[in-house]
């Protein structure tokens, strides 16, 4: 049987049709899933949506504005009767050195990455304890463990560290509730966030740490959020899943 039957699923940051957050979209609904695709644009959202055939949506949604979230949340409770599962993906990133990083770049970073996590989960909580349950995955990145990635400023190394603590504390208050919430770290996967921004000397460079000797793709990614996702982990919790084909081995 499929793995998210009839369950409800909200995805941030899904519109990019080579994203993650798609890939992710793309696999839940393979399962059985009703997708939510929430992302800056509404047309570009309800577009990508479209793609997954009938009954998905897309919804405009700017997590960094707690209204935002709110209303798109209010408009899929509407529409699809629930929520069952949240996954936090909407993130950008900055390649800047510590120096370089000034009041309004540190804000931007933290907001979308950071407090995006917190105002939708916020919106959404409520619903998943209606359920009596469900699951939350956000999206973390290596560049939190390393203390840098290959395209992130520092800023984005604490914003997806302070992603790590605000997924583990939440996994600590709403464990009673039945949710779930974990996340993932990825490594360097290809999507618009990078893409044409490595040159081919500094792939082979970066390959060479990468013990599965190739760069990730967003399915990769989308098959840990729909493990965090169904009840194929109903017993992990406050649980960090590296996909970064060993990167930190
Ligand atoms: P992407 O640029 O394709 O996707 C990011 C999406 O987030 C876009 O659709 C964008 O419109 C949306 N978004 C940006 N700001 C938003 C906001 N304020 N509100 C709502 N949506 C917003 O890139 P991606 O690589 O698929 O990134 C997805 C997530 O994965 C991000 O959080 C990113 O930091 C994280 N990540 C990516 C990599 C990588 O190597 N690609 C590695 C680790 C983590």
């Amino acid at each position: 049987s499929l793995l998210l039957d009839g369950k409800i699923a909200v995805i941030s940051g899904a519109a990019s049709l080579r994203g993650i957050g798609m890939a992710t979209a793309r696999m839940f609904a393979a399962q059985g899933a009703k997708v939510a695709i929430l992302d800056l644009d509404e047309t570009a959202a309800s577009e990508a949506a479209a793609q997954l055939g009938e009954g998905h949506r897309g919804y405009a949604c700017n997590v960094t504005d707690k209204e935002s979230c709110v209303a798109a949340v209010g408009r899929v409770v509407a529409e699809f009767g629930g929520i069952d599962i949240l996954i936090n993906n909407a993130g950008i990133t900055q390649p800047v050195k510590t120096l370089d990083i000034d009041p309004a770049s540190w804000d931007r970073i933290l907001d979308v990455n950071l407090r995006g996590v917190l105002y939708l989960s916020q919106a959404v909580l409520p619903h998943l304890q209606k359920r009596g349950g469900g699951s939350i995955a956000c999206m973390s990145s290596v560049s939190a463990q390393r203390g840098g990635g290959i395209l992130g400023g520092p800023h984005y190394s604490a914003a997806k560290a302070g992603v790590l603590g605000l997924a583990k504390a939440m996994a600590r208050e709403f464990g009673i509730d039945g949710i779930r919430v974990n996340c993932v770290t990825p490594g360097l996967i290809q999507t618009d966030i990078n893409a044409g921004k490595i040159s081919p000397e500094k792939t082979t460079e970066i390959l060479a740490g990468i013990p599965l000797n190739r760069l990730g793709e967003p399915k990769d990614v989308a098959g840990a959020f729909l493990f965090l996702a169904s009840d194929l982990s109903s017993y992990i919790t406050g649980a960090v899943i590296d996909v970064n084909g060993g990167m930190l081995i």
